[in-house]
């Protein structure tokens, strides 16, 4: 499979990037919400040689500790491993060394063989800020997230907000989003898509379920968006292959699809990884013919 160029993480603005970690185009990665670690690593040594990648969540974490991410890493090659921990906690800079909690959170995490982790944008820019120097040092590539994929996420991140009072706002915190006026900054995950590309975040979650909101998204960025809510969040009534087809279409290649429990629910959720990664792959191909 053709690799994507390694992407970077970025420091804040003015520092130097450096390269992290390589990533496929349309990558597939499963998202695997089970009971117990020993679930976890069972479903791991069948499916990691299958997908491109896996996410382990809180609750899996709350069971077994950080530990069970080098468990996991041993049973996979160079895969990305997500850690969903949906970070949303404060940064704080003094001078110019940052000692937040979410740095102290990311710290948690070094050497754990996880490659990204999930992180809030709607606390601000100094814990996006902390998040991604803090991720730098550590080796960890820090994904925004902008909305959710759930049924009500767009009550709070579709808020309006006044772009020019956000420019002063980050201003006064150290970064300037440099806004286009051909670009607004109209609602709230316009304002966190608008952080994370002037802080330089390694890429952003984005609802699968919002073809429309993933379009908004692309206008703001080129970096990787990595979509759960395929399966059972679906509400426009699609088929897997529809959902599919929709989310390559309107991302292309700098893309993952974060697929729960359509492969871990399923009751051969090998069959359903070889499923899920034919479906990707035949819309790849004729993606590739026809450009
Ligand atoms: O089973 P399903 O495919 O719906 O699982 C989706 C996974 O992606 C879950 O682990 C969920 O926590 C996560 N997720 C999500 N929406 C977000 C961010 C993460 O569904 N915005």
């Amino acid at each position: 499979m053709k690799l994507l160029e390694t992407h970077t993480v970025g420091l804040p603005v003015g520092n130097e990037t450096k390269p992290v970690v390589t990533m496929k185009e349309y990558a597939v990665i499963a998202a695997l919400d089970l009971e117990t670690s020993n679930s976890v690593l069972g479903i791991v040594s069948k499916i990691a040689g299958i997908v491109d990648g896996v996410k382990i969540g809180v609750p899996t974490l709350l069971e077994s500790g950080t530990g069970i991410l080098s468990k996991v890493r041993d049973l996979m090659d160079d895969q990305l491993l997500l850690v969903d921990l949906k970070i949303a906690d404060i940064g704080f800079r003094s001078g110019t060394s940052w000692s937040g909690t979410n740095g102290k959170i990311l710290e948690k995490l070094r050497g754990s063989g996880a490659t990204h982790v999930t992180v809030h944008g709607f606390p601000g820019p100094w814990s996006v800020a902390e998040a991604v120097h803090i991720g730098n040092e550590v080796g960890l590539g820090i994904l925004l997230l902008p909305l959710m994929s759930h049924v009500g996420a767009d009550i709070f991140f579709s808020r309006p907000i006044e772009a020019s009072g956000f420019e002063r706002s980050c201003i006064v915190a150290g970064i300037n989003p440099n806004l286009s006026g051909d670009l607004p900054v109209r609602d709230v995950t316009d304002g966190i898509l608008s952080l994370g590309e002037t802080i330089g975040v390694a890429g952003y979650i984005g609802p699968a379920t919002r073809p429309e909101d993933l379009r908004r998204y692309r206008m703001f960025t080129d970096k990787p968006i990595w979509c759960p809510g395929f399966g059972r969040q679906d509400r426009l009534g699609r088929s897997l292959a529809k959902q599919f087809q929709d989310w390559a279409d309107v991302l292309g290649p700098r893309s993952a699809a974060i697929v729960g429990s359509t492969i871990y629910g399923a009751r051969d959720a090998v069959a359903a990884a070889h499923e899920v990664i034919q479906i990707r792959d035949s819309i790849k191909s004729v993606r590739h013919l026809t450009e």
